[in-house]
């Protein structure tokens, strides 16, 4: 509804005062981004009126669409450029990941739990998304065919840096990942630097689990 439209609308250029810019997020390609996605349409319709609220929300098989600071705060680390391809490792309700396909030329995103992959493959289309490529299936191993890439983000715990995405990634590439034990973590930034790497440690975090080969073990 077109009434509904001006609300979200109203709600989104609020988030982005006082839980964004007011955070000190200034990287203007990630700010306008925000002003573009609809996130109200990244929640079930019960969750509508708060999905533009400071805190994370349940998407459904114990997965979460995570705060929007953290969201803005991880794709300005990644220091994006229009020409990049950037991989995503946990597609969720596909939430980042538009993020990111508004800043960048193409998006890859892989999601292990397979209802939401259709249902953030479908979300995309409606929205007109063209530049995200989705896939189904344990991303801790990356996405060897279409690497090397520009940035890479994880956006689930995993119990380590996950060194075969280092690999996957371009001289010059970053990697930005969640990494602790499964109730906290702190958020890992990896420059490639040729053959060295450079970390560094931007603060605490607290995502869901990273299941997979690389990732922890059980489900
Ligand atoms: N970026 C998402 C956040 C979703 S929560 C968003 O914007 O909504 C993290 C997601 O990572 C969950 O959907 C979970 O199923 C997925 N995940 C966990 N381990 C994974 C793996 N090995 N490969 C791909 N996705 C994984």
């Amino acid at each position: 509804m077109e009434k509904d439209v001006i609300k979200y609308e109203r709600q989104r250029e609020e988030m982005v005062r006082s839980q964004i810019e007011a955070r000190g997020i200034k990287d203007p390609d990630v700010l306008s981004a925000f002003r573009r996605v609809p996130r109200h349409l990244f929640v079930s319709e019960a969750l509508r009126d708060q999905a533009y609220g400071d805190y994370p929300l349940p998407i459904g098989e114990q997965q979460t669409i995570s705060q929007p600071y953290i969201v803005a705060e991880m794709t300005q680390a990644l220091e994006l450029d229009k020409d990049d391809r950037v991989l995503e490792i946990g597609t969720g309700s596909g939430y980042q990941a538009a993020i990111l396909a508004q800043i960048v030329y193409r998006v890859y995103t892989i999601e292990r739990i397979r209802s939401l992959h259709i249902q953030a493959r479908s979300l995309f289309d409606k929205l007109q998304y063209h530049n995200i490529v989705t896939r189904y299936g344990d991303g801790t191993k990356g996405w060897q065919q279409e690497s090397p890439f520009n940035a890479i983000i994880v956006t689930a715990g995993a119990p380590e840096v996950p060194e075969i995405l280092i690999n996957q990634l371009v001289v010059g590439g970053r990697l930005v990942v969640p990494v602790g034990n499964q109730h906290t973590q702190e958020l890992i930034k990896i420059d490639r630097r040729g053959n060295s790497i450079q970390q560094s440690n931007l603060g605490g975090c607290r995502f869901v689990k990273l299941v997979g080969e690389y990732g922890w073990r059980d489900g």
